[in-house]
């Protein structure tokens, strides 16, 4: 019987010399243990008090949207540059080389005021912390993080000021 710690692959210096790239994708093909895992990643006290979800683009979508379902709660998205629509606010963010940026849609944060983020995985800090900025900028609260995978000797979790809910802390 695979257990959810079993289905996290690792490929080695992926996308580039030095990264152990940790590959989620092969949860999905197990449909009991995603399940478990919604459920887990569902059940969270502070998503509870959330009035949305936000998930990030793009393997944060798949679970976003499930927990989303799972709780009833509504979600909207954090995107990378040129893939939103309308009337959009946008923020860059270091990378290990370089800067990217994500952008919300502001029509998208008109009914609500406070947010939990979604992602599929923590290393640096660096993506979510983009998402709480541009969010914070518009008044809006952050309560906390639920994300599949935390890369615990990075310690993001010490740099967010919200509460973070990692199922897999390797
Ligand atoms: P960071 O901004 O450093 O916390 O990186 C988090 C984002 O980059 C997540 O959305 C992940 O999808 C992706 N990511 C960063 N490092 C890894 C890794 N080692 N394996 C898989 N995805 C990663």
């Amino acid at each position: 019987m695979k257990k959810l710690e079993d289905l996290i692959l690792t490929y080695k210096d992926f996308p580039k010399k030095g990264i152990d790239f940790k590959d989620v994708l092969e949860i999905l093909k197990y449909p009991d243990i995603f399940q478990q895992l919604i459920l887990k990643m569902s059940s969270n006290q502070f998503l509870k008090n959330a009035e949305a979800i936000i998930s990030i683009d793009a393997r944060g979508f798949i679970f976003g949207s499930a927990v989303a379902l799972e709780s009833s709660k509504p979600m909207i998205v954090a995107r990378k540059p040129g893939k939103l629509p309308g009337h959009i606010l946008t923020k860059e963010y270091d990378l290990e080389y370089g800067t990217n940026s994500l952008s919300i849609q502001t029509s998208a944060l008109e009914k609500f005021n406070s947010f939990v983020i979604v992602d599929d995985l923590l290393a640096t800090g660096g993506t979510v912390n983009c998402v709480s900025r541009l969010l914070q900028d518009q008044r809006k609260e952050v309560l906390g993080l639920i994300t599949v995978i935390e890369l615990k000797e990075l310690k993001a979790r010490l740099k967010l000021g919200f509460p973070v809910e990692a199922i897999i802390s390797i």
